[in-house]
C-alpha cells in the first residue's frame, strides 16, 4: 500500500517537474523570433565534423534548397556524400583535386591548391540564390596559412544575409568561432581507430 502511494508521489513529482520544463522550453521557443544565414562551425579532435556538416546538406537538399559543397583536402577515397550528391542538380560539389594531403608535404603545391579551391567558394558565398555552403576542413588552410585568414572572414562575413554556411575542421581559428553563430566543439571520448580498426565504408567515408 505504502509501496503505492510512493508511485503516485513519484508520478505527480514527474507530472509537475515536466509541466514546469516545457513552460521554461515554450518561453524560449517563443522568445526566439529571428530568421537568418546561419554561420555553424564544428570543431574538436573527436569524430562527427565532416558527417554532420553533410547532414545539414541532406537536410537542406530535401527541402529543395541549393547548396554549394567545398572540401579543402584532397579526396583519398570516393566518400559516399561526394557519390550522393555529386549529380544533384540542387549541388554544386568541388573538391581539392591536386595538392593538400597530409603526404604532399609541398608547401607551394598545397598553397596553389588551397587558393584554386578558394575560388570555387568565393562565388558561391556572393551567390544570393544559394542558400547553403559548406566549406568542409577549411580550418586547416588558415591554421597553415595557405589562405589569407582576413580576407576568408571577410567573404564569409559578406554573404548575403539569408546564406547558411557550415564550416569544419579541427583548431578553429578564434576569430572564426566569434563571428560564427552555432559552434559545436567535439570531444574525442573514443575511436575505432586507436584500436587498429582502418577507416570504414559508410562509417568514415
Ligand atoms: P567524419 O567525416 O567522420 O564526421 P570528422 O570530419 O569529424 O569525421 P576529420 O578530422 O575530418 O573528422 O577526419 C576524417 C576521417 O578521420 C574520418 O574517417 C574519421 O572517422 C577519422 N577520424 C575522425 N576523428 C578521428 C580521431 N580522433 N582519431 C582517428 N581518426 C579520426
Ligand atoms: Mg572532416
Amino acid at each position: 500500500m505504502a509501496e503505492d502511494q510512493a508511485k503516485e508521489a513519484r508520478k505527480r513529482r514527474h507530472k509537475r517537474a515536466m509541466q514546469r520544463k516545457k513552460e521554461h522550453v515554450d518561453d524560449q521557443i517563443a522568445a526566439a523570433t529571428i530568421d537568418k544565414g546561419l554561420c555553424v562551425v564544428l570543431t574538436g579532435n573527436g569524430k562527427g565534423k565532416s558527417s554532420s556538416a553533410f547532414g545539414m546538406l541532406a537536410r537542406s537538399v530535401g527541402h529543395g534548397m541549393r547548396c554549394g559543397v567545398v572540401q579543402f583536402i584532397k579526396g583519398q577515397w570516393q566518400t559516399g556524400e561526394m557519390l550522393l550528391f555529386q549529380d544533384n542538380p540542387l549541388v554544386e560539389f568541388h573538391t581539392m583535386n591536386t595538392g593538400f594531403t597530409w603526404e604532399t608535404q609541398d608547401r607551394d603545391h598545397d598553397i596553389a591548391a588551397a587558393v584554386a579551391t578558394w575560388e570555387k567558394a568565393t562565388p558561391l558565398l556572393a551567390n544570393p540564390e544559394v542558400d547553403l555552403v559548406i566549406l568542409d576542413e577549411i580550418t586547416y588552410m588558415l591554421t597553415y596559412g595557405y589562405l589569407d585568414k582576413a580576407s576568408v572572414l571577410a567573404a564569409i562575413e559578406a554573404r548575403p544575409p539569408g546564406q547558411h554556411v557550415v564550416i569544419t575542421g579541427r583548431n578553429a581559428a578564434r576569430e572564426l568561432v566569434e563571428m560564427a553563430d552555432t559552434v559545436s566543439e567535439i570531444e574525442e571520448s573514443k575511436h575505432a581507430f586507436h584500436q587498429g580498426v582502418r577507416v570504414q565504408k559508410g562509417i568514415d567515408y
